[in-house]
């Protein structure tokens, strides 16, 4: 049996099936039923916001928020991410800029974001790539100066806290992503985080076709409806997210402590004042004997598949050649081409993560 990158965390089944009984009753299967509402709430306090509303998908959490906003022009974002935050934009008519990142911890380096604002920004949207937690002050000095708005990509940080405060209540807006692969998932499904009720209204009428109300369509809307199914998972799996993370905090725990002192290899660095959730264990091999994909194929030899999270980056994509400004991000370059995303879920053994650095170690 070899070892995947990651693994979905799933309820007891009769939980679900607890979760999911009431449902053959009122016959009720999405458009804001019962677990839809409660899941809602529960949210609302679990990530210490004022306000959610819930996706069928981050995606189109994301991509609705930006609509939401009725933003115009360009918007300041960062490469090195997941397909979706560009695409995100792209599919709002926007165009991204690409913002270079810091070496170290990976998100949108706040010392090149004043360089690129023209008078057709409209927006910040930055990335807490693998739970690093982006300079949100110094990023909302700028958004206010320039007075833009901040839409975070928070997909990786779910039940983060900086400070005691919910990383969701930061912005202007926030989208979390609860796939099969997060940290947190509702098989499929995501949530919009946001302060003001101003956006609440058009929130909920573009992810259900732009309908505001029974006999007018305010917006050119999607469907992008979180259904009853989804919201009960997404209940079940809240009962055990505290114990999710504690778990992947000792498989996290034992990768640095062996992967700490390696020639050649960087580690995450912590973050102070951050409630961590363990969510991904990046690599840099900056100086390493192997090139990183040379490792990438070992550890398959092995059975084990890590990841190259994130590579390429987002602005090289085949689809968007010779549409938007060559961006210079030489960084993003750098670190693209050399990180490895390795296995991390709550029940990898220590065994297995003790296998995984003795191949790297070797
Ligand atoms: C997973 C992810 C998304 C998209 O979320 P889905 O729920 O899969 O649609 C967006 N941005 C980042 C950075 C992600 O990792």
């Amino acid at each position: 049996m070899g070892i995947n990158v990651t693994r979905s965390s799933m309820p007891p089944l009769e939980d679900y099936i607890n979760e999911i009984s009431d449902l053959w009753n009122s016959r009720w299967l999405t458009n804001g039923g019962m677990k839809y509402q409660e899941f809602e709430t529960q949210l609302t306090e679990y990530l210490m916001v004022s306000k959610a509303s819930l996706f069928s998908n981050g995606h189109l959490a994301l991509e609705t928020v930006l609509q939401a906003f009725n933003l115009s022009g360009e918007v300041i974002t960062t490469p090195f991410t997941f397909a979706s935050t560009t695409h995100a934009i792209v599919r709002n008519k926007l165009t991204p800029i690409f913002c270079d990142i810091d070496p170290f911890d990976f998100t949108m380096d706040v010392t090149k974001i004043e360089n690129l604002i023209t008078e057709k920004t409209t927006a910040i949207v930055p990335v807490h790539v693998y739970g690093n937690i982006c300079d949100m002050n110094k990023i909302q000095k700028i958004a206010d100066k320039y007075n833009l708005k901040v839409i975070y990509d928070a997909a990786h940080t779910f039940g983060m806290k900086v400070n005691g405060r919910g990383i969701g209540d930061f912005g202007d807006a926030s989208m979390f992503s609860f796939h099969a692969t997060k940290v947190f998932n509702s098989i499929e499904g995501g949530v919009v985080t946001y302060k003001k009720s101003q956006i609440k209204e058009s929130l909920d009428a573009i992810k259900n076709f732009g309908i505001s109300g029974e006999d007018e369509v305010e917006y050119i809307g999607t469907n992008a409806k979180m259904n009853e199914f989804q919201a009960a998972m997404g209940l079940c799996n809240l009962k055990y997210i505290n114990e999710e993370i504690r778990k992947r905090k000792i498989v996290y725990e034992r990768y640095k402590e062996r992967l700490s002192h390696i020639k050649g290899i960087r580690i995450r660095v912590d973050q102070p004042n951050v409630e961590n959730n363990y969510a991904y264990f990046p690599i840099i091999l900056d100086d390493y004997i192997y090139h990183r994909d040379e490792l990438l194929a070992k550890l398959k030899q092995n059975n084990i598949i890590a990841r190259k999270y994130f590579y390429p980056l987002t602005s090289n994509f085949e689809c968007y050649k010779g549409l938007f400004k060559n961006s210079i991000t030489p960084i993003a370059e750098q670190i693209a081409n050399n990180v490895l995303t390795l296995p991390l879920y709550s029940d990898l053994s220590l065994n297995d993560v003790d296998h995984i650095c003795d191949l790297i170690i070797e």
